[in-house]
């Protein structure tokens, strides 16, 4: 395998070649299951980006994929599917090491990742314009174009999933594309980069670089050479980069934190509602965007989802993820540290803790699984990102407290609805702050439909035919017919 060798050291993936750090430095990869070192990175730094550029540049005038019949795009997208299952198994593997997730869940990564590629290539050939009519004197008509050079930066929590996300329509469109790899754990990239190679991928198309986001990361995102920057991460970063376009006027597409709530109302199915509340704040310890973050629940009913929730949490099922528990580490010390800081406030802001609320005394990063009740929705907990397996339950009276509440916060990714009421599920939905409502299942949609969030969520929309918008630019023909 040419990405990650045998040597333990993941290198950069530049004009189609493995490449070292600048100066030999490398990024040191940490197994938040057992807190040792597993592997390395190579690290970019400033003369990586510049190749990085160059390549994505030369490949975009040479028309390597913009100028490719978009049929054979498309089957080139194919191919890389082939290759990310035929590395799958190997790559779930590092990816469960250097993340902490369950080797079940680092394994629907690279299948999600497959996935991406097959949706977005079946529409390489179908990025359609329109006509317009403008009466018999002219011909109108608009061409959808790529951007150019995309740069793509990517957070921890899905590193190879999100990448595929933005990395498959934007080849779809024609672009070239540059990644940075989150530091924390860049190796299953090196695993999609070797999927692409071997799915014969233009050298230069895309280049994957390890390194620091504000080194390099910013340096790639101020860069005049570039001409879309695609962001995921976190709210901070996403200003900081909002704030490195504006002198360049860079097109942006930001999808940022959240603070989601699940409303369940007094006729839910609380089966239904606490098999969602499992996956939607314990899947990959929490540390997901569009988590189950807060919960609103009927207070004739709370009491009872109080205690389940409590039950659910205390019956986990803890480990390494290769073990495939249900419960798995967050991915550092620092961010444990960070998880369990915001938990201890609840307390004090009257909080009661139904489950868990501290860290795990166990080898690893592990936060116990975590149900704060009676949470005060103006305190911290209710208000900022903790991004760990910690959810906070608060009761309401009326539908209309309860959309309030749900839309009480500066973010808005997602939301979700528990009632067996149809119009009432429609009716909520329309009024919640979101850019995706959820009724009766937590995460339910999938690659076909569009993700993306208002307010300090960000914008832009990825996921579904919508987001191949994102990675086009439309020009209008108009042509005089007079002559
Ligand atoms: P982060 O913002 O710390 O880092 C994200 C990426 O940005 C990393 O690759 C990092 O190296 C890079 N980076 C850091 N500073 C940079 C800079 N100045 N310029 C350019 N790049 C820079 O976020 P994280 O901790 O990796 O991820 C967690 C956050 O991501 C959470 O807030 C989560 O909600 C959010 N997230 C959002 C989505 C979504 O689709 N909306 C998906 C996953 C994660």
């Amino acid at each position: 395998m040419s990405g990650f060798i045998a040597d333990g050291l993941a290198r950069n993936f530049i004009a189609g070649a493995w490449v070292e750090g600048d100066g030999g430095d490398v990024i040191a990869v940490e197994d938040p299951g057992t807190g040792q070192h597993m592997a390395d990175a190579a690290q970019a730094g400033e003369a990586s980006v510049a190749k990085a550029l160059e390549a994505a540049r030369a490949s975009f005038d040479r028309g390597d994929l913009a100028d490719m019949q978009p049929s054979d795009r498309g089957r080139l997208m194919l191919r890389v599917a082939v290759e990310i299952r035929n590395l799958a198994d190997e790559g779930a593997n590092l990816l469960c090491r250097e993340s902490g997730k369950t080797l079940e869940a680092a394994h629907d990564e690279f299948e999600e990742a497959a996935q991406y590629f097959e949706y977005y290539g079946g529409v390489a050939d179908k990025i359609e314009g329109k006509s317009i009519p403008l009466g018999p004197d002219y011909a109108d008509y608009t061409v959808f174009e790529p951007f150019g050079v995309s740069a793509q930066i990517v957070p921890w929590n899905f590193p190879v999933s999100i990448a595929a996300r933005s990395l498959a329509p934007s080849m779809a469109a024609g672009n070239s594309t540059i990644i940075k790899s989150p530091e924390l754990d860049p190796i299953g990239l090196a695993m999609l980069g070797t999927a692409l190679e071997r799915a014969d991928v233009p050298a230069g198309a895309v280049s994957i670089l390890n390194g620091i986001g504000a080194d390099i990361g910013a340096k790639l995102v101020a860069s005049s050479e570039i001409d879309q920057i695609v962001f995921t991460g976190s709210v901070p970063t996403g200003q900081a980069i909002l704030r490195a376009a504006a002198d360049p006027v860079t097109p942006s597409l930001m999808e940022l934190g959240g603070k989601s709530a699940a409303v369940v109302f007094e006729d839910a199915d609380l089966d239904t509602f606490i098999a969602s509340l499992q996956s939607g704040i314990f899947y990959n310890a929490g540390q997901v965007c569009s988590a189950m973050a807060r919960v609103l629940v009927h207070r004739s009913i709370y009491d009872e989802a109080v205690e389940r929730a409590a039950a659910l949490a205390n019956g986990l099922s803890v480990g390494h993820g290769l073990e495939n528990p249900d419960h798995t580490p967050v991915i550092s010390a620092l961010q444990l540290s960070r998880i369990e800081e915001l938990t201890s406030t609840a307390r004090q802001s009257g909080a009661r803790i139904a489950a868990g609320g501290t860290r795990l005394e166990r080898q690893g990063y592990f936060m116990a699984p975590t149900i704060l009740a009676d949470v005060d929705p103006a305190s911290r907990v209710a208000q900022e990102e903790i991004f760990g397996p910690v959810t906070c339950m608060t009761p309401f009276d009326t539908e209309a407290e309860a959309i309030a509440l749900a839309n009480g916060t500066e973010f808005g990714l997602v939301a979700g609805i528990f009632t067996r009421d149809l119009a009432r599920s429609h009716r909520v939905a329309c009024k919640l702050r979101a850019g995706q409502v959820f009724v009766n299942e937590w995460f339910a949609g999938g690659i076909a439909t569009p993700f993306g969030g208002v307010g300090k969520s960000g914008f832009g929309r990825e996921k579904g035919l919508e987001a191949l918008y994102n990675y086009v630019r439309t020009k209008n023909i108009a042509i005089s017919l007079k002559g």
